[in-house]
């Protein structure tokens, strides 16, 4: 029986913009998730994306309303990480904070069986440090989903130093299972994707800052001169201004390369607790 067949239960801490996403693709596909987040709230909202989501699905004729129904049964939503216990495999996607990951890792070191799998959907952050967390560093591994996990077909895996051949390959099956392409790329801050995406976005926001655009005029000319299909203020608003910051940091401190110096106006809007879409103001303002 290969590893991935063993898998029946995924657990999922963090129940933010891509927890929930991830609980959603990886429910749909037959998994059992138990999804855990510290705040009650986001649980709460996670659900209701959740549940929003899968309409989307039942109105496009993808999933019927009992599909639906029993997709969301699958789902148990717990404020305890110790509930995760039970888990055959586990995702992280708590906030992008090296420590707050660590502890979180020493935590499912603690609690779940040994031979068990922990991802973690960071953006930036070492895999390496992250495995070196646990005693199991060999079942540590990057699994970078994009935002919105349901629509995005690309997953970043990503392997630490320890990360040993057999979690790769369950780690990509899994990827395909969920409906996913893995790509494999090294343990480098920001990887592939944001070690290429974060910089433009940066630097769209110091074109801002130093008045060369206004904020529809760099989105237009990105859109309409580059066919992106966003412009990258938008994205940054739809990613989370707090997790564009954190990514940057870690660029900065990692390559110690002052190109990767978060744009100072970027820093104001995260102090301003205006983090886009999720916070109903950024570089937009959005009205529900
Ligand atoms: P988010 O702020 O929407 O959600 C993070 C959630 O983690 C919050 O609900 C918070 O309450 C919870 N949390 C914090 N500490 C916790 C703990 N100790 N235990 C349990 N829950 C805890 O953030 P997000 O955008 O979903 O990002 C999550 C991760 O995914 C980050 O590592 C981020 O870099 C990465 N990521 C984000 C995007 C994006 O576009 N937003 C894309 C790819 C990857």
């Amino acid at each position: 029986m290969s590893e991935l067949e063993g898998i029946k239960t995924v657990g999922i801490v963090g129940a933010g913009t891509m927890g929930s996403g991830i609980a959603q693709v990886a429910a749909r596909a037959g998994f059992r998730i138990l999804l855990c987040d510290v705040a009650a709230e986001a649980l709460t909202r996670a659900m209701q994306t959740i549940d929003r989501g899968l309409s989307r699905e039942v109105s496009k004729q993808r999933l019927t309303e009992e599909e639906k129904r029993r997709v969301l049964e699958r789902i148990r939503t717990t404020p305890e990480v110790t509930s995760l216990s039970d888990a055959d495999f586990v995702v992280e996607a708590v906030v992008e904070d090296v420590e707050i990951k660590r502890g979180v890792f020493r935590q499912l070191d603690e609690i779940t069986r040994p031979e068990v799998i922990l991802a973690t959907n960071t953006s930036s952050i070492s895999i390496t440090k992250l495995g070196a967390a646990t005693r199991r560093p060999e079942k540590v591994i990057g699994m970078h989903f994009m935002n919105p996990v349901p629509i995005m077909k690309l997953v970043e895996i990503i392997r630490g130093m320890a990360t040993s051949e057999a979690t790769l390959a369950t780690v990509k099956a899994m990827a395909e299972k969920l409906g996913k392409r893995p790509v494999e790329v090294g343990d480098a801050p920001g990887f592939v994707s944001n070690r290429i995406l974060m910089p433009m976005i940066n630097e769209a926001i110091f074109a801002l800052y130093e008045g060369i655009g206004t904020v529809e005029a760099i989105d237009e000319v990105m859109k309409l001169g580059m066919n992106h299909p966003m412009g990258p203020l938008q994205l940054a608003d739809f990613i989370g201004l707090d997790v564009c910051l954190a990514i940057m940091n870690v660029l900065y401190e990692g390559f110690k390369d002052p190109k990767y110096r978060p744009c100072p106006l970027l820093q104001r809007y995260v102090d301003a607790g205006w983090l886009g879409l999720k916070t109903g103001r950024g570089f937009y303002i959005y009205e529900s």
